[in-house]
Protein backbone atom coordinates (compact mmCIF):
# COMPACT_ATOMS: atom_id res chain seq x y z
CA UNK A 1 0.00 0.00 0.00
CA UNK A 2 2.94 2.52 0.86
CA UNK A 3 3.91 2.33 -2.34
CA UNK A 4 1.07 2.81 -4.42
CA UNK A 5 0.38 5.75 -2.23
CA UNK A 6 4.10 6.94 -2.31
CA UNK A 7 3.66 7.59 -6.07
CA UNK A 8 6.00 10.34 -7.79
CA UNK A 9 3.94 12.93 -10.11
CA UNK A 10 0.27 14.12 -10.07
CA UNK A 11 -1.65 11.63 -10.54
CA UNK A 12 -1.42 7.67 -8.91
CA UNK A 13 -1.13 5.16 -11.97
CA UNK A 14 -3.68 2.82 -10.69
CA UNK A 15 -6.32 5.73 -11.00
CA UNK A 16 -6.65 4.53 -14.67
CA UNK A 17 -7.89 1.41 -14.30
CA UNK A 18 -10.75 2.87 -11.68
CA UNK A 19 -11.42 6.07 -14.34
CA UNK A 20 -12.18 3.50 -17.23
CA UNK A 21 -14.36 0.92 -14.84
CA UNK A 22 -16.52 3.87 -13.51
CA UNK A 23 -16.15 5.13 -16.73
CA UNK A 24 -18.11 2.43 -18.47
CA UNK A 25 -20.27 1.76 -15.79
CA UNK A 26 -21.28 5.56 -16.07
CA UNK A 27 -22.13 4.66 -19.84
CA UNK A 28 -24.40 1.72 -18.67
CA UNK A 29 -26.15 3.80 -15.83
CA UNK A 30 -26.50 6.97 -17.91
CA UNK A 31 -27.62 5.10 -20.95
CA UNK A 32 -30.11 3.55 -18.90
CA UNK A 33 -31.29 6.77 -16.88
CA UNK A 34 -31.49 8.54 -20.44
CA UNK A 35 -33.75 5.85 -21.66
CA UNK A 36 -35.95 5.51 -18.47
CA UNK A 37 -38.85 8.19 -19.00
CA UNK A 38 -38.87 8.00 -22.59
CA UNK A 39 -39.36 4.22 -22.66
CA UNK A 40 -42.01 4.36 -20.31
CA UNK A 41 -43.82 6.96 -22.17
CA UNK A 42 -43.32 5.62 -25.61
CA UNK A 43 -43.29 1.96 -24.85
CA UNK A 44 -45.11 1.15 -21.60
CA UNK A 45 -47.63 4.34 -22.48
CA UNK A 46 -47.50 5.33 -19.13
CA UNK A 47 -48.58 9.16 -18.32
CA UNK A 48 -46.08 11.86 -18.46
CA UNK A 49 -46.75 13.05 -14.66
CA UNK A 50 -46.76 9.02 -14.12
CA UNK A 51 -43.33 8.28 -15.81
CA UNK A 52 -41.96 11.15 -14.05
CA UNK A 53 -42.57 9.91 -10.40
CA UNK A 54 -41.39 6.38 -11.86
CA UNK A 55 -38.30 8.31 -12.99
CA UNK A 56 -37.69 9.78 -9.62
CA UNK A 57 -38.25 6.86 -7.82
CA UNK A 58 -35.70 4.55 -9.48
CA UNK A 59 -33.29 7.42 -9.47
CA UNK A 60 -33.82 7.76 -5.41
CA UNK A 61 -33.78 4.34 -5.04
CA UNK A 62 -30.37 3.78 -6.87
CA UNK A 63 -28.56 6.20 -4.64
CA UNK A 64 -30.51 4.91 -1.68
CA UNK A 65 -28.38 1.49 -2.72
CA UNK A 66 -25.55 3.03 -2.54
CA UNK A 67 -25.48 3.20 0.93
CA UNK A 68 -26.02 -0.39 1.42
CA UNK A 69 -23.46 -1.48 -0.96
CA UNK A 70 -21.34 0.43 1.20
CA UNK A 71 -22.47 -0.83 3.97
CA UNK A 72 -22.19 -4.59 2.93
CA UNK A 73 -18.38 -3.41 1.55
CA UNK A 74 -17.04 -2.47 5.06
CA UNK A 75 -18.64 -5.29 6.96
CA UNK A 76 -18.30 -8.06 4.94
CA UNK A 77 -17.21 -8.21 1.09
CA UNK A 78 -14.65 -5.32 0.93
CA UNK A 79 -14.57 -3.13 -1.95
CA UNK A 80 -13.57 -5.33 -4.42
CA UNK A 81 -15.70 -8.16 -4.12
CA UNK A 82 -18.79 -5.77 -3.86
CA UNK A 83 -17.89 -3.74 -7.16
CA UNK A 84 -17.76 -7.19 -8.61
CA UNK A 85 -21.02 -8.45 -7.45
CA UNK A 86 -22.98 -5.06 -8.22
CA UNK A 87 -21.52 -4.91 -11.85
CA UNK A 88 -22.87 -8.39 -12.71
CA UNK A 89 -26.10 -7.45 -11.06
CA UNK A 90 -26.34 -4.35 -13.25
CA UNK A 91 -25.14 -6.90 -16.55
CA UNK A 92 -28.05 -9.17 -15.51
CA UNK A 93 -30.44 -6.04 -15.17
CA UNK A 94 -29.42 -4.67 -18.70
CA UNK A 95 -29.70 -8.36 -20.18
CA UNK A 96 -33.22 -8.57 -19.04
CA UNK A 97 -34.30 -5.48 -20.74
CA UNK A 98 -31.65 -6.54 -24.20
CA UNK A 99 -33.18 -9.84 -24.50
CA UNK A 100 -36.41 -9.38 -23.16
CA UNK A 101 -35.99 -12.47 -20.78
CA UNK A 102 -38.73 -14.77 -19.66
CA UNK A 103 -41.10 -13.48 -22.02
CA UNK A 104 -42.73 -14.59 -25.56
CA UNK A 105 -43.96 -11.26 -26.08
CA UNK A 106 -42.14 -9.20 -28.29
CA UNK A 107 -41.61 -5.89 -27.21
CA UNK A 108 -39.97 -5.57 -23.50
CA UNK A 109 -42.92 -6.14 -20.97
CA UNK A 110 -44.18 -3.85 -18.01
CA UNK A 111 -43.01 -6.91 -15.40
CA UNK A 112 -39.62 -7.16 -17.44
CA UNK A 113 -38.47 -3.35 -17.20
CA UNK A 114 -39.13 -3.11 -13.67
CA UNK A 115 -37.39 -6.63 -13.35
CA UNK A 116 -34.05 -5.20 -15.01
CA UNK A 117 -34.55 -2.09 -13.24
CA UNK A 118 -34.55 -3.75 -10.02
CA UNK A 119 -31.38 -5.26 -10.78
CA UNK A 120 -29.74 -2.23 -11.87
CA UNK A 121 -30.64 -0.03 -9.11
CA UNK A 122 -29.11 -2.56 -6.21
CA UNK A 123 -26.12 -3.45 -8.93
CA UNK A 124 -25.24 0.23 -8.76
CA UNK A 125 -25.79 0.23 -5.08
CA UNK A 126 -22.51 -2.05 -4.57
CA UNK A 127 -20.62 -1.12 -7.69
CA UNK A 128 -21.29 3.02 -7.40
CA UNK A 129 -19.62 4.19 -3.49
CA UNK A 130 -17.09 1.61 -3.68
CA UNK A 131 -15.30 2.24 -6.97
CA UNK A 132 -15.28 5.56 -5.16
CA UNK A 133 -13.63 4.56 -1.88
CA UNK A 134 -11.00 2.94 -3.61
CA UNK A 135 -9.65 5.96 -5.34
CA UNK A 136 -9.57 7.57 -1.85
CA UNK A 137 -7.35 5.04 -0.97
CA UNK A 138 -4.95 5.38 -3.92
CA UNK A 139 -3.23 8.29 -1.37
CA UNK A 140 -2.23 8.72 2.17
CA UNK A 141 -4.23 10.71 4.45
CA UNK A 142 -3.35 14.49 4.12
CA UNK A 143 -1.85 14.24 0.52
CA UNK A 144 -2.74 17.53 -1.40
CA UNK A 145 -3.39 15.52 -4.69
CA UNK A 146 -6.76 14.02 -3.35
CA UNK A 147 -8.80 17.01 -4.37
CA UNK A 148 -7.17 16.53 -8.11
CA UNK A 149 -7.64 12.71 -8.37
CA UNK A 150 -11.35 13.10 -7.85
CA UNK A 151 -11.62 15.72 -10.20
CA UNK A 152 -9.74 13.39 -12.94
CA UNK A 153 -12.15 10.62 -11.77
CA UNK A 154 -15.08 12.56 -12.09
CA UNK A 155 -14.01 13.61 -16.03
CA UNK A 156 -14.31 9.60 -16.57
CA UNK A 157 -17.72 9.64 -14.83
CA UNK A 158 -19.27 12.22 -17.01
CA UNK A 159 -17.64 10.62 -20.45
CA UNK A 160 -19.20 7.99 -19.80
CA UNK A 161 -22.54 9.61 -18.97
CA UNK A 162 -21.85 12.02 -22.24
CA UNK A 163 -21.70 8.56 -24.63
CA UNK A 164 -24.38 6.28 -22.57
CA UNK A 165 -26.63 9.20 -21.96
CA UNK A 166 -26.52 10.37 -25.71
CA UNK A 167 -26.11 6.76 -27.53
CA UNK A 168 -28.27 4.98 -25.95
CA UNK A 169 -31.45 7.22 -26.21
CA UNK A 170 -30.55 7.55 -30.03
CA UNK A 171 -30.44 4.10 -30.62
CA UNK A 172 -33.74 3.14 -28.92
CA UNK A 173 -35.69 6.49 -30.55
CA UNK A 174 -34.25 5.57 -33.90
CA UNK A 175 -32.05 8.27 -34.63
CA UNK A 176 -28.76 6.57 -34.75
CA UNK A 177 -28.17 3.09 -36.83
CA UNK A 178 -31.55 3.45 -37.55
CA UNK A 179 -31.26 1.55 -41.22
CA UNK A 180 -28.77 -1.40 -39.65
CA UNK A 181 -31.65 -2.62 -36.12
CA UNK A 182 -34.34 -3.97 -36.54
CA UNK A 183 -37.48 -1.37 -35.62
CA UNK A 184 -38.44 -3.79 -33.20
CA UNK A 185 -35.37 -4.38 -31.74
CA UNK A 186 -34.34 -1.07 -31.04
CA UNK A 187 -34.78 -0.32 -27.59
CA UNK A 188 -33.16 -4.63 -27.05
CA UNK A 189 -30.30 -3.49 -28.60
CA UNK A 190 -30.12 -0.04 -26.58
CA UNK A 191 -30.31 -1.75 -23.64
CA UNK A 192 -28.01 -4.77 -25.14
CA UNK A 193 -25.22 -2.07 -26.01
CA UNK A 194 -25.67 -0.74 -21.81
CA UNK A 195 -24.81 -4.39 -20.78
CA UNK A 196 -21.40 -4.22 -23.31
CA UNK A 197 -20.41 -2.14 -21.64
CA UNK A 198 -21.39 -2.74 -18.15
CA UNK A 199 -18.90 -6.36 -18.98
CA UNK A 200 -16.55 -4.04 -20.41
CA UNK A 201 -16.30 -2.18 -17.38
CA UNK A 202 -16.17 -5.77 -14.94
CA UNK A 203 -13.41 -7.39 -17.77
CA UNK A 204 -11.38 -3.83 -17.64
CA UNK A 205 -11.51 -4.11 -13.36
CA UNK A 206 -10.41 -7.76 -13.48
CA UNK A 207 -7.59 -7.41 -15.37
CA UNK A 208 -6.05 -5.08 -13.10
CA UNK A 209 -7.02 -5.63 -10.22
CA UNK A 210 -3.67 -6.79 -9.28
CA UNK A 211 -2.30 -3.09 -9.62
CA UNK A 212 -4.45 -2.58 -6.66
CA UNK A 213 -2.60 -4.04 -4.56
CA UNK A 214 -4.48 -5.10 -0.98
CA UNK A 215 -7.04 -2.39 -1.67
CA UNK A 216 -9.93 -3.52 -0.97
CA UNK A 217 -9.35 -7.21 -0.49
CA UNK A 218 -10.61 -7.52 2.79
CA UNK A 219 -13.52 -5.43 4.51
CA UNK A 220 -12.96 -2.75 6.81
CA UNK A 221 -9.18 -1.72 6.38
CA UNK A 222 -6.41 -3.49 4.07
CA UNK A 223 -4.33 -3.87 6.87
CA UNK A 224 -4.11 -7.12 8.35
CA UNK A 225 -3.80 -5.98 11.76
CA UNK A 226 -6.79 -7.00 12.44
CA UNK A 227 -6.78 -10.57 11.61
CA UNK A 228 -10.58 -11.25 12.66
CA UNK A 229 -11.95 -8.89 9.58
CA UNK A 230 -11.28 -11.53 7.04
CA UNK A 231 -13.95 -12.28 4.59
CA UNK A 232 -16.23 -14.66 6.46
CA UNK A 233 -17.59 -17.47 3.24
CA UNK A 234 -20.87 -17.84 4.80
CA UNK A 235 -21.43 -13.88 5.11
CA UNK A 236 -20.60 -13.44 1.49
CA UNK A 237 -23.23 -15.81 0.26
CA UNK A 238 -25.40 -14.31 2.57
CA UNK A 239 -25.40 -11.38 1.19
CA UNK A 240 -25.33 -12.53 -2.66
CA UNK A 241 -29.07 -14.43 -1.20
CA UNK A 242 -30.00 -11.57 0.60
CA UNK A 243 -29.74 -9.18 -2.94
CA UNK A 244 -31.48 -11.68 -5.02
CA UNK A 245 -34.46 -12.37 -2.13
CA UNK A 246 -35.00 -8.38 -2.27
CA UNK A 247 -34.94 -7.93 -6.03
CA UNK A 248 -38.63 -8.61 -6.63
CA UNK A 249 -39.67 -6.04 -3.34
CA UNK A 250 -37.65 -3.53 -5.46
CA UNK A 251 -39.38 -4.28 -8.29
CA UNK A 252 -42.37 -3.90 -6.81
CA UNK A 253 -41.41 -0.72 -4.48
CA UNK A 254 -40.40 1.08 -7.30
CA UNK A 255 -43.26 0.71 -9.86
CA UNK A 256 -46.15 1.72 -6.93
CA UNK A 257 -44.42 5.36 -6.00
CA UNK A 258 -46.34 5.93 -3.36
CA UNK A 259 -43.43 3.36 -1.68
CA UNK A 260 -41.04 5.23 -2.69
CA UNK A 261 -41.90 8.29 0.16
CA UNK A 262 -42.62 5.14 2.79
CA UNK A 263 -38.93 4.56 1.55
CA UNK A 264 -37.60 7.40 2.08
CA UNK A 265 -39.03 8.41 5.26
CA UNK A 266 -37.53 5.36 6.49
CA UNK A 267 -34.23 5.23 5.40
CA UNK A 268 -32.94 8.59 6.06
CA UNK A 269 -33.49 8.20 9.94
CA UNK A 270 -32.74 4.38 9.94
CA UNK A 271 -28.99 5.46 8.76
CA UNK A 272 -28.61 8.57 11.00
CA UNK A 273 -29.07 5.89 13.81
CA UNK A 274 -26.86 3.62 13.07
CA UNK A 275 -24.62 6.13 12.24
CA UNK A 276 -24.80 7.21 15.67
CA UNK A 277 -24.68 3.99 17.20
CA UNK A 278 -21.69 3.46 14.83
CA UNK A 279 -20.36 7.07 16.12
CA UNK A 280 -20.29 6.32 19.99
CA UNK A 281 -18.20 3.24 19.39
CA UNK A 282 -15.24 5.45 17.62
CA UNK A 283 -12.67 8.24 19.44
CA UNK A 284 -13.50 11.80 20.43
CA UNK A 285 -11.40 12.86 17.62
CA UNK A 286 -12.60 10.86 15.06
CA UNK A 287 -16.44 11.39 15.68
CA UNK A 288 -15.90 14.72 15.57
CA UNK A 289 -14.54 13.99 11.68
CA UNK A 290 -17.84 12.00 11.03
CA UNK A 291 -20.22 15.13 11.95
CA UNK A 292 -17.96 17.62 9.73
CA UNK A 293 -18.76 14.97 6.73
CA UNK A 294 -22.45 14.94 8.21
CA UNK A 295 -22.31 18.63 7.51
CA UNK A 296 -21.39 18.34 3.75
CA UNK A 297 -23.91 15.41 3.23
CA UNK A 298 -26.81 17.60 4.74
CA UNK A 299 -25.74 20.40 2.20
CA UNK A 300 -25.52 18.08 -0.37
CA UNK A 301 -28.62 17.25 0.10
CA UNK A 302 -29.53 21.07 -0.95
CA UNK A 303 -27.49 21.25 -3.95
CA UNK A 304 -28.73 18.24 -5.47
CA UNK A 305 -32.17 19.50 -5.07
CA UNK A 306 -31.44 22.52 -6.83
CA UNK A 307 -29.74 21.27 -9.09
CA UNK A 308 -31.48 18.00 -10.57
CA UNK A 309 -34.06 19.96 -11.82
CA UNK A 310 -32.39 19.38 -14.83
CA UNK A 311 -33.40 15.52 -15.53
CA UNK A 312 -37.31 16.93 -14.33
CA UNK A 313 -38.44 20.31 -14.56
CA UNK A 314 -35.93 21.68 -16.76
CA UNK A 315 -36.39 18.98 -19.65
CA UNK A 316 -39.59 20.32 -19.61
CA UNK A 317 -38.52 24.14 -19.83
CA UNK A 318 -36.04 23.09 -22.32
CA UNK A 319 -38.34 21.28 -24.40
CA UNK A 320 -41.00 23.73 -24.59
CA UNK A 321 -39.03 27.48 -23.93
CA UNK A 322 -36.03 27.19 -25.68
CA UNK A 323 -35.20 27.45 -29.15
CA UNK A 324 -32.44 26.29 -31.38
CA UNK A 325 -30.01 29.94 -31.80
CA UNK A 326 -26.82 27.27 -30.78
CA UNK A 327 -25.72 25.83 -33.56
CA UNK A 328 -29.40 24.73 -34.25
CA UNK A 329 -28.95 21.95 -31.31
CA UNK A 330 -31.87 20.17 -29.87
CA UNK A 331 -32.42 22.11 -26.86
CA UNK A 332 -32.98 18.64 -24.39
CA UNK A 333 -30.03 17.14 -25.95
CA UNK A 334 -27.99 20.14 -24.80
CA UNK A 335 -29.83 20.22 -21.33
CA UNK A 336 -29.00 16.26 -20.93
CA UNK A 337 -25.61 15.95 -22.04
CA UNK A 338 -24.07 20.42 -21.83
CA UNK A 339 -23.21 19.75 -18.01
CA UNK A 340 -21.64 16.32 -18.88
CA UNK A 341 -19.46 18.25 -21.88
CA UNK A 342 -18.43 21.15 -19.60
CA UNK A 343 -17.06 18.71 -17.31
CA UNK A 344 -14.76 17.22 -19.32
CA UNK A 345 -13.87 20.36 -20.25
CA UNK A 346 -12.97 21.64 -17.37
CA UNK A 347 -12.16 18.82 -15.29
CA UNK A 348 -8.20 18.33 -16.45
CA UNK A 349 -7.89 22.37 -15.90
CA UNK A 350 -9.49 22.59 -12.41
CA UNK A 351 -7.65 19.49 -11.51
CA UNK A 352 -4.38 21.28 -12.64
CA UNK A 353 -5.52 24.59 -11.20
CA UNK A 354 -6.27 23.26 -7.37
CA UNK A 355 -3.05 21.40 -7.62
CA UNK A 356 -1.18 24.40 -8.84
CA UNK A 357 -2.60 26.64 -5.77
CA UNK A 358 -1.98 23.68 -3.42
CA UNK A 359 1.72 24.08 -4.25
CA UNK A 360 1.66 27.97 -3.79
CA UNK A 361 -0.37 27.09 -0.07
CA UNK A 362 -3.18 29.05 -1.78
CA UNK A 363 -5.55 25.89 -2.51
CA UNK A 364 -9.00 27.15 -0.61
CA UNK A 365 -10.37 24.18 1.64
CA UNK A 366 -13.11 22.01 1.36
CA UNK A 367 -15.64 24.36 2.82
CA UNK A 368 -15.13 27.32 1.04
CA UNK A 369 -15.20 25.49 -2.48
CA UNK A 370 -18.47 23.98 -1.37
CA UNK A 371 -19.70 27.58 -0.99
CA UNK A 372 -18.16 28.70 -3.84
CA UNK A 373 -20.16 25.85 -5.20
CA UNK A 374 -23.36 26.87 -3.91
CA UNK A 375 -22.57 30.78 -5.14
CA UNK A 376 -22.11 29.29 -8.72
CA UNK A 377 -25.22 26.87 -8.72
CA UNK A 378 -27.28 29.54 -7.86
CA UNK A 379 -25.90 32.26 -10.05
CA UNK A 380 -26.41 29.34 -12.41
CA UNK A 381 -29.93 29.61 -11.87
CA UNK A 382 -30.28 33.61 -11.76
CA UNK A 383 -28.40 33.05 -15.16
CA UNK A 384 -31.54 30.63 -16.25
CA UNK A 385 -34.21 33.88 -14.54
CA UNK A 386 -32.66 36.12 -17.06
CA UNK A 387 -33.58 33.98 -19.77
CA UNK A 388 -37.12 35.17 -19.89
CA UNK A 389 -35.66 38.61 -20.88
CA UNK A 390 -34.61 37.76 -24.05
CA UNK A 391 -38.02 35.45 -24.44
CA UNK A 392 -40.08 36.07 -27.99
CA UNK A 393 -43.61 37.02 -28.12
CA UNK A 394 -44.35 32.89 -28.49
CA UNK A 395 -42.52 32.62 -24.83
CA UNK A 396 -39.67 30.98 -26.45
CA UNK A 397 -36.22 32.34 -25.30
CA UNK A 398 -32.28 31.89 -25.99
CA UNK A 399 -30.82 28.18 -26.08
CA UNK A 400 -27.13 30.33 -25.77
CA UNK A 401 -28.39 32.14 -22.53
CA UNK A 402 -29.01 28.83 -21.55
CA UNK A 403 -25.96 26.98 -22.43
CA UNK A 404 -24.27 29.42 -20.13
CA UNK A 405 -26.08 28.65 -17.36
CA UNK A 406 -25.27 25.64 -17.81
CA UNK A 407 -21.79 26.01 -17.82
CA UNK A 408 -21.88 28.21 -14.37
CA UNK A 409 -23.59 25.40 -13.03
CA UNK A 410 -20.97 23.21 -13.90
CA UNK A 411 -18.83 25.23 -12.35
CA UNK A 412 -20.42 25.15 -9.14
CA UNK A 413 -20.99 21.05 -9.54
CA UNK A 414 -17.41 20.82 -10.47
CA UNK A 415 -16.44 22.80 -6.97
CA UNK A 416 -18.91 19.95 -4.93
CA UNK A 417 -19.51 17.02 -6.14
CA UNK A 418 -15.89 15.66 -6.32
CA UNK A 419 -14.32 17.66 -3.51
CA UNK A 420 -17.60 15.80 -1.74
CA UNK A 421 -15.72 12.07 -2.83
CA UNK A 422 -12.87 13.07 -1.72
CA UNK A 423 -13.74 14.70 1.62
CA UNK A 424 -16.23 11.55 2.30
CA UNK A 425 -12.26 9.37 2.51
CA UNK A 426 -10.58 12.31 4.37
CA UNK A 427 -12.90 12.23 7.38
CA UNK A 428 -14.31 8.64 7.55
CA UNK A 429 -12.46 6.45 10.09
CA UNK A 430 -11.32 3.25 8.38
CA UNK A 431 -13.71 0.97 8.72
CA UNK A 432 -16.29 3.11 8.44
CA UNK A 433 -15.69 4.04 4.65
CA UNK A 434 -17.57 2.41 2.14
CA UNK A 435 -20.52 3.50 4.64
CA UNK A 436 -19.97 7.33 4.40
CA UNK A 437 -19.67 7.22 0.56
CA UNK A 438 -22.57 5.79 0.95
CA UNK A 439 -24.15 8.59 3.03
CA UNK A 440 -22.98 11.00 0.47
CA UNK A 441 -24.43 9.36 -2.35
CA UNK A 442 -27.99 8.81 -0.13
CA UNK A 443 -27.94 12.41 0.30
CA UNK A 444 -27.68 12.82 -3.81
CA UNK A 445 -31.15 10.16 -3.41
CA UNK A 446 -32.59 12.65 -0.69
CA UNK A 447 -31.50 15.57 -3.66
CA UNK A 448 -33.18 13.78 -5.93
CA UNK A 449 -36.23 12.61 -4.07
CA UNK A 450 -36.54 16.50 -2.93
CA UNK A 451 -36.09 17.51 -6.83
CA UNK A 452 -38.85 16.02 -8.08
CA UNK A 453 -41.23 17.33 -5.71
CA UNK A 454 -40.19 20.79 -6.47
CA UNK A 455 -40.37 20.47 -9.90
CA UNK A 456 -43.63 18.89 -9.90
CA UNK A 457 -45.01 21.61 -7.86
CA UNK A 458 -43.90 24.34 -10.25
CA UNK A 459 -45.65 22.09 -13.02
CA UNK A 460 -49.00 22.08 -11.29
CA UNK A 461 -48.50 26.25 -10.86
CA UNK A 462 -48.64 26.34 -14.71
CA UNK A 463 -51.64 24.17 -15.50
CA UNK A 464 -53.45 25.14 -18.65
CA UNK A 465 -51.21 28.14 -19.17
CA UNK A 466 -49.76 29.57 -22.23
CA UNK A 467 -46.26 29.44 -23.20
CA UNK A 468 -45.17 32.75 -21.97
CA UNK A 469 -47.14 31.80 -19.18
CA UNK A 470 -45.41 28.87 -18.31
CA UNK A 471 -41.90 31.06 -18.92
CA UNK A 472 -42.96 33.47 -16.03
CA UNK A 473 -43.57 30.60 -13.52
CA UNK A 474 -40.84 28.41 -13.91
CA UNK A 475 -38.17 31.32 -14.42
CA UNK A 476 -39.65 32.74 -11.01
CA UNK A 477 -39.43 29.43 -9.58
CA UNK A 478 -35.54 28.94 -10.67
CA UNK A 479 -35.48 32.31 -9.36
CA UNK A 480 -36.45 31.37 -6.00
CA UNK A 481 -33.98 27.99 -5.79
CA UNK A 482 -31.07 30.37 -7.29
CA UNK A 483 -31.52 33.03 -4.16
CA UNK A 484 -31.88 29.67 -1.65
CA UNK A 485 -28.83 27.67 -3.60
CA UNK A 486 -26.67 31.07 -2.52
CA UNK A 487 -28.04 31.65 0.72
CA UNK A 488 -26.87 27.82 1.49
CA UNK A 489 -23.06 29.23 -0.32
CA UNK A 490 -23.59 32.00 2.31
CA UNK A 491 -24.45 29.91 5.62
CA UNK A 492 -21.50 27.21 4.87
CA UNK A 493 -19.51 30.03 4.62
CA UNK A 494 -20.63 31.52 7.92
CA UNK A 495 -20.29 28.04 9.70
CA UNK A 496 -16.72 27.34 8.14
CA UNK A 497 -14.58 27.82 11.58
CA UNK A 498 -16.78 26.01 13.38
CA UNK A 499 -16.41 22.74 11.17
CA UNK A 500 -13.13 23.55 10.26
CA UNK A 501 -12.56 22.68 14.14
CA UNK A 502 -14.63 19.20 14.20
CA UNK A 503 -12.55 18.21 11.12
CA UNK A 504 -9.24 19.05 13.14
CA UNK A 505 -6.35 18.51 10.48
CA UNK A 506 -8.25 17.80 7.38
CA UNK A 507 -8.55 20.30 4.60
N1 LIG B 1 -22.93 13.00 -11.80
C1 LIG B 1 -22.23 12.34 -10.76
C2 LIG B 1 -22.20 10.86 -10.94
O1 LIG B 1 -22.93 10.27 -11.64
C3 LIG B 1 -22.75 12.71 -9.39
C4 LIG B 1 -24.07 12.14 -9.09
C5 LIG B 1 -24.54 12.46 -7.71
O2 LIG B 1 -23.84 12.32 -6.71
N2 LIG B 1 -25.76 12.87 -7.60
O3 LIG B 1 -21.38 10.23 -10.35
Amino acid sequence: LEQIQDFKGKYPRQIWPLFFSEMWERFCFYGMRGMLVVFMISQLKLEEQEANLQYGATQAFVYAFTFVGGLFADKILGFRKSLFWGGLLMILGSLILATNAFSFVPGITYRNFFLGIAFTIIGTGFFKPNISTMVGKLYKSGDGRTDAGFTLFYAGINLGALLGGYLCVSIGQGDLFNSYIDPDHRWNVAFGLASIVMIISLVNFHFTRRLLGPIGLQPGHEHSDNPEKKIVKWHEYAVYAGTLVIIPLIMIMVSKTQYTDYFMWTIGPLTLFYLFYEMSKVTSAERKKLWAALVFILFSIVFWGIYEQSGGSLSIFAAKNLNRDLFNLNPNGVNNSGGAFFILLLAIPIGLLWIWLNKRKMEPNTLIKFGLGFLFLGLGFYVIYSTRLFADMAGVTSLRIFTIALFVITLGEMCLSPIGLSIMTKLSTKNLQGMMMGMWFLASAYGQYVAGIIGANMATAKEGSSNIDALMAYTEGYKQLGLYAVIAGIILIIISPLVKKLMQEVR
